[in-house]
């Protein structure tokens, strides 16, 4: 937690067009952090997408407090807000909008319902650096939002890191004080905190890769237009991309009815494809005891869900080959 750490966090903060950034551990610990910075703990519940990395639940249950899922719109995979309110009960506290594979989710009916009943908004924007909502960036569209650094994510670090942004002063200083042991004063401890900081030396090569973000974000939207072009008409689901959003294209997921035999036809032709996620939440060992068992658009996206390959640096003809190597299998499917 050196000079590093404070450029980047004023740095970052000011990309994300919010107030404060506070650095952490890594993505999980941030949402973790805000949770217990709102005093969020056991009885509590938070909204959370069934769809999600299972980070966004772990965060809850890490803290005490129940998550409770919600399923997303099946055109763009993100929590449908339409469904929220009748997951509401009078112990909900919060609702944790993930912005899935770098698309923004629709903050404003989230917003506006978090107001309604008084709830707090989390962004969990770990996919989406970058990425503008109504020509607003991820990060500053609720109360508090985390972010992950891992080498994987959009801008990611050289090991794990992560980081809180917020417009609360308040906030801020309490994630502050629980990411260095619930301490203000070196060896006074006002809360049970924890050790969850931001290394100097990740903090340095974030803010160098930072100046290259938007550069890399609009490449990686270049190889989407690209895909999208080019496999449109293909009897596949691609990426809908809403009139309100601006995505950063951390994955281009489709969905195929024959996904696993597409995935296999890929693998033969030399194309690495990875599947987001693959078992939902609710269906891991860990989250047995969820009350909530039929949530049938999360298991029918599991399904179905492939990821292309997308990184910043990938090149017209490799593009093609992925390309080209996705229509020779719908072609023979279409010549059954
Ligand atoms: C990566 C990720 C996280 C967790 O970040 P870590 O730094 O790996 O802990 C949380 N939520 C989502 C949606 C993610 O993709």
């Amino acid at each position: 937690m050196g000079p590093e750490v404070e450029a980047f966090e004023d740095e970052f903060a000011s990309y994300c067009e919010a107030k404060y950034c506070v650095g952490v551990g890594n993505g999980l610990e941030a949402l973790h952090l805000i949770l217990r910075a709102y005093g969020i703990g056991p009885g509590d519940e938070v909204i959370v997408p069934s769809n999600t990395f299972i980070a966004t639940w772990l965060a809850v249950t890490e803290c005490g407090a129940t998550p409770v899922p919600v399923e997303p719109d099946v055109v763009t995979h993100n929590i449908n807000p339409c469904l929220i309110e009748s997951a509401l009960t009078s112990r909900t506290c919060a609702i944790i909008p993930v912005h899935l594979y770098g698309q923004p989710a629709e903050m404003d009916p989230i917003n506006a319902l978090a107001a309604k009943h008084g709830l707090i908004v989390i962004e969990d924007a770990a996919q989406a650096q970058g990425a503008r909502y109504n020509g607003r960036r991820t990060g500053s569209l609720g109360h508090a939002a985390a972010t992950s650094f891992y080498p994987g994510k959009n801008l990611g670090a050289l090991g794990d890191g992560g980081a809180v942004l917020t417009n609360d002063l308040a906030i801020a200083e309490r994630v502050k004080q629980l990411r260095n042991y619930g301490s203000k004063v070196k060896y006074h401890h006002d809360l049970v905190g924890y050790n969850s900081r931001l290394d100097d030396i990740q903090a340095g090569f974030l803010r160098a890769k930072l100046t290259v973000l938007d550069q890399w974000n609009s490449r990686r939207k270049a190889v989407a237009d690209r895909y999208t072009k080019l496999l449109t008409g293909a009897g596949l689901h691609l990426p809908f991309v809403p009139k309100y959003a601006e995505p950063v294209w951390h994955l281009y997921v489709i969905r195929s009815h024959q996904r696993d035999a597409l995935k296999a036809h890929l693998e033969q032709l030399g194309v690495a494809t990875v599947i987001h996620y693959p078992i939902p939440p609710h269906r891991q060992a860990c989250y047995q005891d969820c009350k909530e068992r039929f949530l049938p658009i999360s298991e029918k996206l599991a399904r179905e869900v492939l990821s292309l390959p997308m990184c910043p640096t990938l090149g017209p003809a490799e593009i093609d080959h992925v390309v080209h190597s996705v229509l020779s299998f719908q072609g023979s499917l279409s010549g059954d």
